[in-house]
């Protein structure tokens, strides 16, 4: 097994938020297992998985947090988002809806987690392009103005889906190092 007699040099929390049905558990399979399923119920409950990366002689632990169902408006508790070193505020970009609440969750995020926690916006389902509803241009202009990392993926055909974990991780990496 990989993990045998491995030192852990560092270990960040990510929490992932946004809309039910936006791809979150999916994305976090993806990551993690390189899985996929349709059937969203298979991960329900899963309170957080880890996948280990060597960066830079140094292993890293990542913690990937889930909200397990619990996406109604404040239904994810403050010790949901405590310790997280960064987040993922994910939409459909097939849904107009899961985008609008960005805002919200974004307001969730820097209400209750730390004030240098990293932030990415991602516009799953990338593969649904005749249905899209949100343009690259719209999503990565509320990005800039909100100081948020951004990247469209596709937890269904494995687009950008490493890139954008490992971006986020490196930039949490560069400020904890
Ligand atoms: P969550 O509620 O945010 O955790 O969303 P899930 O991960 O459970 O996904 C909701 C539904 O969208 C499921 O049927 C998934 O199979 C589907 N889904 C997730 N990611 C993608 C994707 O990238 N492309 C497509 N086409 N479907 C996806
Ligand atoms: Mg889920």
């Amino acid at each position: 097994h990989g993990d045998f007699n491995q030192k852990i040099d560092y270990v960040f929390k990510v929490v992932l938020a946004g809309d039910s049905a936006v791809g979150k558990s999916q994305l976090l399979a993806r990551f993690t297992r390189n899985e996929f399923s349709l059937d969203s119920k298979a991960t329900i409950g899963v309170e957080f998985q880890t996948r280990t990366l060597a960066v830079d002689h140094k292993i890293i632990k990542a913690q990937i947090w889930d909200t397990a169902g619990q996406e109604r408006y404040r239904a994810v508790t403050t010790a949901y988002y405590r310790g997280a070193m960064g987040a993922m505020l994910v939409y459909d970009l097939t849904k107009r809806q899961s985008f609008d609440h960005v805002a919200r969750w974004l307001e969730e995020v820097r209400n209750h987690a730390d004030k240098n926690i990293v932030v990415m916006l991602i516009g799953n389902k990338s593969d649904l392009s005749t249905l899209r509803a949100i343009t690259t241009e719209d999503a990565r202009e509320f990005a800039q103005r909100e100081n948020l990392f951004f990247m469209e993926t596709s937890a269904l055909e494995s687009t950008n889906v490493e890139p954008a974990f490992l971006t986020i991780l490196m930039e949490i990496y560069r400020i904890a190092r």
